[in-house]
């Protein structure tokens, strides 16, 4: 992670920012807002005056994103860049601006040139000054750059390898658990992952519009089992906080969901959209919770630890998600740095998961024996915090599945026999049948078994 000393200038939020207007992919969509809480609400009053006025935080920007801006961006203000508008409306999205600022290797600029369709190529600025210009094996570039293996199909890869579209009553909605749903709300992104579980629909430029919202809505309001409802996408962050809160809103107001959860990249590959607007809001929706998609430490930067700690003092217990990608985070000390640097910006490593079989994933997906090594690595080696679930969603829509070393060695008549991180052997008695009286007065004498 970079240190504070590294970074300098600090300026005002953006101005744009306190009242975002934004749809995604940069299209005003039909939309109803029922604010619970008006802006106007959501303002403090200046000591000075007795008219509100907005507060205006400010922001650290890295060196590196400030060098960055300054090669590719000369005319870009500061406060340009962190402004989150700004960002996704020049998000990289075609080979000339690409190839401007990144050295495309000939696998990289082929494999753009042939792509079509879903899942296209989008960077955010910010995101591009992270990744090594010169390097096409450099672990971001890899997951946002693609290469022409995601051409290739290997056995046992599916367009829906979880089986989403089957386990889903309405458009947008997957019903898979009992008690929980999944709510697709958008299929954009500001940046798209290479190895995205749903890279059948995301990006593919359709629309997530109101009508399909209601229906999903109406769903969960006449299945009184959901208490727990995921948001994700696409990336639900990329929402104006009108349209996010109208949804919270709604979903608040149905009486048996008890608790709501959003999934998403953003405080990662857009940290400026983590606005104090949009945390005031969220706030006023809890229980919330949220998980964030990380992939490597270098994505920890000033910005990112930022926008977590926004999130964090706003109330939002934060957990982490992360795709175990071959040559880009399958090392035990990669990993455990990455789980070491989330704690310290107060996000509870959650899951490590194996990569999804979607088409041309070959290239990123590591033996399942990799996973179990890094938690088998991590686990007594250093904070139980620290430790994330390794799971694999189960191909055929079986849900997510754990799979962890095995610290069950057998039994040893009532005892079971456990191997502990450094793999000695203990007994713990395991036996309930068996009543041991025995004369407290004196522990050796008067032992009895019934
Ligand atoms: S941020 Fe999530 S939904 Fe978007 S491309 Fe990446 S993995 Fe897919």
């Amino acid at each position: 992670m970079e240190k504070d000393s590294e970074f300098v200038m600090e300026d005002a939020e953006p101005p744009g920012s306190m009242i975002s207007v934004m749809d995604h992919a940069d299209k005003r969509v039909p939309f109803i807002a029922i604010n619970n809480l008006p802006l106007s609400k959501r303002v403090k009053k200046s000591p000075l005056s007795s008219q509100c006025i907005h507060y205006i935080p400010r922001l650290k920007t890295s060196v590196r994103s400030q060098t960055f801006r300054k090669k590719f961006f000369p005319g870009i203000s500061n406060s340009e860049w962190n402004d989150w508008h700004w960002q996704i409306k020049n998000r990289i999205r075609d080979i000339n601006t690409l190839s401007r600022i990144i050295r495309l290797s000939e696998d990289e600029y082929l494999a753009i040139l042939c792509h079509k369709g879903p899942l296209p190529v989008s960077i955010t600025p910010y995101y591009l000054s992270l990744i090594d210009e010169n390097n096409p094996l450099h672990p971001l570039r890899r997951t946002v750059v693609p290469v022409k293996r995601e051409y290739l199909h290997s056995f046992g890869e599916e367009k829906d390898p979880l089986c989403e579209e089957q386990h889903s009553p309405v458009p947008g909605l997957v019903h898979r658990y009992p008690d929980r749903v999944l709510f697709l709300v958008t299929d954009f992104c500001s940046t798209y992952c290479r190895y995205c579980t749903r890279s059948r629909r995301v990006g593919d430029g359709g629309e997530v519009n109101s009508q399909q919202w209601e229906k999903a809505l109406e769903y969960i309001e006449n299945t009184p089992s959901i208490r727990d409802v995921l948001i994700s996408g696409g990336d639900p962050l990329t929402l104006s906080d009108e349209k996010l809160e109208w949804l919270l809103s709604r979903l608040r107001q149905i009486p048996h969901v008890e608790f709501l959860r959003i999934g998403t990249k953003v405080p990662v590959v857009l940290p400026q959209r983590i606005t104090p607007s949009l945390v005031r809001m969220l706030k006023h929706y809890h229980p919330l919770w949220m998980s964030i998609h990380f992939t490597h430490p270098e994505e920890l930067t000033i910005e990112n630890r930022k926008a977590c700690c926004r999130l964090a003092d706003a109330g939002i217990p934060l957990g982490s998600q992360t795709v175990l990608l071959k040559g880009i985070n399958d090392s035990v000390e990669t990993m455990k740095h990455l789980m070491h640097g989330l704690l310290k910006i107060r996000v509870k490593p959650y899951y490590i998961y194996q990569c999804d079989p979607i088409p041309g994933s070959a290239h990123f997906r590591t033996p399942v024996e990799k996973g179990v090594e890094i938690i088998h690595s991590l686990r007594g080696y250093t904070s139980g915090y620290a430790v994330p679930t390794y799971v694999i969603d189960a191909p055929g829509g079986g849900g997510k599945i754990p799979v962890s070393p095995d610290y069950v060695a057998g039994r040893n008549k009532d005892c079971l026999l456990l191997r502990n991180y450094e793999g000695k052997l203990y007994q713990y008695p395991d036996s309930l049948e068996k009543v041991e009286i025995c004369n407290y007065n004196n522990p050796d004498e008067g032992r009895e078994n019934f």
